[in-house]
């Protein structure tokens, strides 16, 4: 096998992804002094290009941390040791951020969900109801579930707290969706929302922020636990929203352009590329299976019933991520080994599989800074590698994505 691949390497995983050379070059300048009104007014306008992005006119506040720094900067500010969450099931990442949860004093209680499937809003609405003391005090929802490439519909949930006539704040972490598809913090009545820098923002690792909204803003001045570097309540009396200690000026040179780019293309026209991109890749994994679609169901023990095709993991149309496609591989294949082949052969990384899903399924990422020639490269590559392992397939995904991206 070659091991020394040449070219550039082809970066698929969903995160970090790649970084244009816009962005690169706007980092590599001269360090300015953090508190000159020249680095205010970069700051400032990074600010307020991630609240438009966000769409939120409320309250936004960035770290020097990448999601998990943002994760606990959610909890710490808003919940008590013993509150009781509402975790809504969806993969590994969901299930993290219970560990988390569990680690910081707060109960957790979960609706369980296929992870092809996630939950269904109208349970939300029945557990809510039930919960007439008020004792869970936020319902949390991973939008983009980067493991399996489920998205859950923020405004429905919202919808559904409502519909109980409750009063919990509903958490969200979108740290794989903001930059690729459509979030509306203010009019989808969200009242946190978590991401980070080195996904649709186009960023290297190490800001990540939490929009909050005014409710949850009050709430925090009331509760939560211990803190300091994530408080809110601190935070909010600085401006523009400096940090405690040092501002990582680099970071924000770099987010400052990221938002430009990101302006120029317009946000709509973002999300739709983000979208045909991933029609195009499910197109042709589609075509790998010869249209395989099995009735497995995946949860936290694993995979239960047989695989006998290529499929996508997520394929209920209403729920299928822009920005990331986890992929299955029939039983007795090893989605590993296929991505061994991929980087050390042909210098294509893609995704791995989390948790129970490590060496049954692989991730191709198409979010971020990406084009056709990219995304065809890389498909054409998998279809490469598919081949190179045995892995039984129908030849011309690559023609079925093409056909994808024609439409
Ligand atoms: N949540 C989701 C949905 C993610 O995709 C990730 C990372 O991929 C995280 C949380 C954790 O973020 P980080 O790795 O930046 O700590």
């Amino acid at each position: 096998m070659n091991t020394s691949p040449r070219g550039r390497q082809f970066f698929f995983n969903p995160g970090p992804t790649n970084i244009p050379d816009r962005i690169l070059g706007a980092m590599h300048r001269a360090t300015l002094d953090f508190h000159s009104d020249e680095f205010l007014a970069i700051h400032r306008a990074a600010h307020a290009g991630t609240k438009r992005i966000l769409k939120t006119k409320q309250n936004l506040f960035l770290y020097a941390a990448n999601g998990h720094g943002a994760w606990e900067a959610s909890l710490v500010n808003l919940l008590s040791p013993g509150d009781k969450v509402l975790m809504l099931e969806s993969g590994h990442f969901s299930m993290s951020w219970e560990e988390m949860c569990k680690d910081l004093g707060i109960v957790v209680e979960t609706i369980h969900a296929d992870w092809r499937k996630g939950v269904d809003p109208a349970e939300v609405t029945k557990r809510l109801k039930q919960d007439g003391k008020g004792e869970i005090k936020a319902v949390l929802v991973v939008h983009n579930e980067t493991a399996t490439g489920l998205v859950h519909p923020i405004a429905d949930i919202r919808r559904a707290i409502d519909a109980a006539k409750h009063a919990a704040l509903l958490l969200t972490d979108t740290i794989s969706g903001l930059g690729c598809m459509d979030f509306r913090f203010d009019e989808w009545g969200v009242d946190v929302a978590v991401s980070g820098s080195q996904k649709g923002l186009m960023m290297p690792t190490g800001l990540s922020l939490t929009g909050v909204s005014n409710k949850a803003l009050e709430a925090s001045k009331k509760g939560g636990l211990p803190r300091h570097y994530w408080s809110w309540r601190d935070a909010v009396k600085r401006e523009p929203q400096k940090f405690p200690g040092t501002t990582p000026v680099h970071l924000f040179f770099g987010l400052e352009e990221a938002v430009k780019q990101m302006d120029e293309e317009g946000l709509d026209a973002i999300f739709a590329r983000h979208r045909r991109f991933a029609r195009a890749t499910r197109a042709a994994v589609t075509h790998w299976g010869g249209g395989a679609k099995s009735s497995v169901t995946v949860s936290a023990k694993g995979f239960s019933g047989p695989v006998k095709g290529i499929e996508v993991l997520a394929n209920d149309p209403a729920r299928t991520s822009s920005s990331v496609t986890a992929i299955v591989l029939p039983d007795g294949h090893d989605a590993n080994a296929l991505r061994t082949v991929a980087i050390k052969r042909f210098n294509l990384s893609l995704g791995g599989g989390l948790g129970p899903l490590g060496g049954r399924v692989f991730r191709i990422g198409h979010m971020g800074d990406l084009n056709e020639p990219m995304l065809l490269g890389a498909i054409a590559t998998v279809e490469l590698a598919l081949g190179a392992c045995r892995v039984p397939h129908q030849q011309g995904g690559i023609t079925a994505a093409i056909a994808a991206l024609a439409e």
